[in-house]
């Protein structure tokens, strides 16, 4: 079973839980519609779908299902009215003593299969992006470098901009989880992501590359602009210190190894390079980044 944050675990359940309240809503129907009792407000409302446990659980997490996919949303919002709006006309008719509409009941057959397809569809996706994520830092995993730095490469090859690929490795972070254990080293490693997150442009993809390194791909227009965004963010880490409940704030470094990535050159090689030139930033003495084939520098 792979390792969910505990956010995601939620949501899913939260998923789960949403669409057995859906299954027992229909029960209930069902129920009133055999025993000829009086339906609930969640039935015969005008704004049924909001009220059911389904609508009220999907209405506040409305925004996340759209950044995963908006159109799906709508999609969902759209067929779960309308599987309302079948429901309540099928009561209608029933309390009124007329036997039920055949297009009522498939208009709700439909909708109601199209909303449980279209809800595990969203749990599938969740899924994806949530195995694609480190659960630690939230950041993405390395599973989709490739295919960024294959849009990347693109993206400069048509702007006539360059790529380079950065490798940053947190300074002696060993001795971090020695001082202070390794739950501590954890939020250090949270803080330190967090930091460059705020940095990267967002034209700027950030993953966790291992332990305590991070990849990330640059677009800069020339060397110079890609050393002075190397140096902020060195820079910036260095000013960030993690604030600790007691005594002075934790100060972490990075060293960062930058290559410039040819045209059509393989990622591996870009990075081998890359990782070469943060080696030498370790040896040069850390806090500081390196572009290969360019002098060190703090
Ligand atoms: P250097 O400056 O040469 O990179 O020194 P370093 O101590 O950072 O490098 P080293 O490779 O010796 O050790 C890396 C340390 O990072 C050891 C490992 O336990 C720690 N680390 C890696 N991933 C995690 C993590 O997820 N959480 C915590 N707390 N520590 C981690
Ligand atoms: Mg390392
Ligand atoms: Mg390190």
């Amino acid at each position: 079973m792979p390792d969910f944050s505990s956010e995601t675990a939620n949501f899913i359940s939260e998923l789960d839980a949403a669409v057995e309240a859906h299954m027992g809503w229909t029960r209930r129907v069902l129920r009133c519609a055999v025993l000829r009792t009086s339906p609930s407000e969640d039935v015969v409302a005008p704004l049924a779908h909001t009220l059911c446990g389904f609508g009220r659980w999907f209405g506040s997490n409305k925004k996340l299902f759209q950044k995963l996919d908006a159109p799906s949303t709508r999609g969902l919002d759209a067929v779960h009215q309308a599987m309302h709006d079948a429901i309540r006309s099928i009561c209608a008719d029933l309390l009124a003593g007329r036997p039920g509409q055949g297009a009522d009941l498939e208009a709700f057959e439909r909708t109601q299969s199209e909303l449980i397809k279209l809800l595990a569809e969203f749990k599938t996706h969740f899924l994806a992006i949530a195995t694609r994520h480190d659960p630690l830092t939230g950041l993405p995993l390395r599973y989709g470098i490739e295919d960024e730095f294959t849009q990347a490469q693109k993206n400069c090859r048509r702007h006539k901009t360059q790529l380079y690929v950065g490798i940053i490795d947190a300074d002696h972070f060993k001795r971090i989880n020695d001082a202070y254990g390794h739950a501590m080293g954890d939020i250090a490693l949270c803080h330190l992501a967090d930091t460059l997150r705020r940095i990267v442009r967002p034209n700027e993809p950030l993953f966790r590359f291992g332990g305590e390194e991070f990849l990330m791909l640059m677009q800069c227009r020339t060397l110079d602009a890609a050393a002075t965004a190397a140096q902020r963010i060195v820079q910036t880490v260095r000013h960030a210190p993690v604030l600790m409940a007691q005594g002075e704030p934790l100060i972490l470094t990075i060293t960062l190894g930058l290559a410039r990535v040819g045209n059509d050159e393989a990622m591996a090689d870009a990075v081998e390079r890359a990782d070469r030139a943060l080696y030498e930033g370790k040896e040069a003495g850390r806090d500081r980044y390196v572009i290969a084939g360019e002098m060190a520098t703090v």
